[in-house]
C-alpha cells in the first residue's frame, strides 16, 4: 500500500526518504512542497531528481481534500468552503477578510477539527447528526493549504487561524496540538501562535493541558450564559463539566500561562440578554483576565431562539464595559451563506 506523505512528521519523512536510499535533507524539500506550497503532485517538485520523483510515485502519495463547493457572501468578506475527506465525510472551513485587524491581504481561516461533533449544543448545527470521527492533523492542515492555494492569486495569505469550525477541538486534542505546531513551523506556513485561537465548549483538564503546551495559542471559551441551568440547556456539556469547574480551570490556566481568555457569548433574544444576565456574567468572571466577545446569535433550523436586536447587543456590550470588563461585538458574517458552524455540512449530509 502506498504511504501518505502528508501524514508524516518531518522526522518520519526523513526516515522514509532514507529508506529509499536517499539523503535525509531531501525530506525537508518535500516537506516544504507539501506544507509551505500546498503541492501534492510529485512532478511539480522540480528540485527533486527524476529518479526520486519516480520512486516517490511508486511508493507514496499525498492526500488532498476535495473541494465540494464554495459560497461567497454578497460583500465578499466571507467565503465558505465544503470539503470532502478521503472517506467521503464532509467538513467545512470559512475564510474571513478582516483587513482592519490583520492588514491588507491577510485573512483569517476558521477550521473544522472533527466531522460532526459529540457535544450537541442546542443552537449549533455542527452537532445535529452527532460525531462521525476526529480529523487527522493533516486533514486540518489541508483546509488551510487548500484555501491558501485558492487565494494566493489575489495576493492574499492565511495569517490567522481560528479553531471554531465544526467539532470540539479539545475532544481531538492530540491532532489539534500537532497541527498547531506544524502550521507554526517556519518550514510550513509559519503562522504565529498569537494568530492562532482555539475555541472550546469547556473541558477543564484539557484547558489546563493547553496552558502547559510550548505553543502559546489564544484560548476562547464558549460561555453563552453565566447561569448554570440556562447553560446546561444550551450546552449539555455543562452537566458533565459544570461552569464552576470550567472557571476554576480558567483560573489555573492563567496562573500557569498568564494569557487573557476570550469568553464567547451568543446573545439570544429574551434568554440571556437581560441586565441580570450581564450582572451574573460580571460576577463569575471576577478575578479572571477576560475579554467577552458578544456574538449576534445566528438562527439555525429547528431552533426556537432569535437574535437579540442590534440595539440590545450594543447595550449589553456597553453595560459590561461600564462595569470595567473588556467586551467586543463580533461582526456578524456570512449570514446570507449559512456560515454558522456546521450549517453547510448539515445540508450536505441531509441531502
Ligand atoms: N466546539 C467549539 C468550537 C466550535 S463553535 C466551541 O464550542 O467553542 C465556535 C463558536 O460559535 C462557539 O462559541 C459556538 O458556541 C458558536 N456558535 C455555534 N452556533 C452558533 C449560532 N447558531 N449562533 C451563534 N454562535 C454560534
Amino acid at each position: 500500500m502506498k504511504i501518505n506523505l502528508k501524514s508524516l512528521t518531518l522526522k518520519e519523512l526523513e526516515e522514509f526518504i532514507f529508506s529509499l536510499g536517499e539523503k535525509k535533507f531531501k525530506a525537508l524539500q518535500i516537506f516544504k512542497w507539501i506544507f509551505q506550497k500546498g503541492i501534492s503532485n510529485f512532478d511539480e517538485m522540480t528540485d527533486l531528481s527524476k529518479n526520486l520523483r519516480e520512486s516517490l510515485k511508486e511508493k507514496a502519495y499525498i492526500s488532498e481534500l476535495k473541494l465540494l463547493n464554495s459560497i461567497t457572501s454578497k460583500n465578499q468578506d466571507t467565503v465558505k468552503y465544503s470539503f470532502l475527506l478521503e472517506d467521503q465525510e464532509c467538513i467545512e472551513s470559512v475564510l474571513m477578510r478582516y483587513e482592519e485587524d490583520l492588514g491588507i491581504g491577510r485573512v483569517s481561516v476558521c477550521l473544522s477539527t472533527q466531522a460532526g461533533c459529540a457535544r450537541g449544543c442546542y443552537f449549533c448545527a455542527s452537532g445535529k447528526n452527532g460525531l462521525a470521527r476526529n480529523l487527522k492533523f493533516y486533514e486540518i492542515a489541508d483546509q488551510v493549504l487548500k484555501i491558501q492555494n485558492l487565494i494566493k492569486e489575489n495576493e492574499e495569505r492565511a495569517a490567522n487561524l481560528v479553531f471554531m469550525g465544526i467539532g470540539e477541538p479539545l475532544d481531538n486534542y492530540f491532532e489539534v496540538i500537532k497541527v498547531v505546531k506544524l502550521l507554526n513551523e517556519p518550514n510550513s506556513l509559519n503562522i504565529g501562535s498569537r494568530h492562532i485561537a482555539i475555541s472550546t465548549c469547556g473541558i477543564p483538564e484539557k484547558i489546563i493541558a493547553l496552558a502547559r503546551e510550548s505553543i502559546p495559542v489564544r484560548l476562547a471559551i464558549s460561555l453563552h450564559s453565566a447561569d448554570s441551568e440556562k447553560r446546561s440547556f444550551l450546552m449539555p456539556v455543562n452537566k458533565k463539566y459544570p461552569l464552576e469547574k470550567v472557571l476554576q480551570a480558567c483560573r489555573e490556566y492563567q496562573q500557569i500561562c498568564k494569557r487573557r481568555i476570550t469568553f464567547e457569548y451568543a446573545l439570544i433574544k429574551d434568554f440571556n440578554d437581560a441586565k441580570e444576565d450581564a450582572d451574573s456574567l460580571f460576577k463569575i468572571l471576577r478575578g479572571i483576565k477576560s475579554l467577552i466577545n458578544i456574538i449576534p446569535f445566528n438562527p439555525i433550523l429547528d431552533c426556537k431562539f432569535k437574535p437579540s436586536p442590534l440595539i440590545k447587543v450594543k447595550w449589553f456590550r456597553d453595560y459590561l464595559k461600564n462595569k470595567g470588563i473588556s467586551a467586543t461585538v463580533r461582526k456578524s458574517r456570512g449570514l446570507d451563506i449559512d456560515a454558522a458552524c456546521g450549517q453547510l455540512r448539515l445540508k450536505n449530509v441531509s441531502q
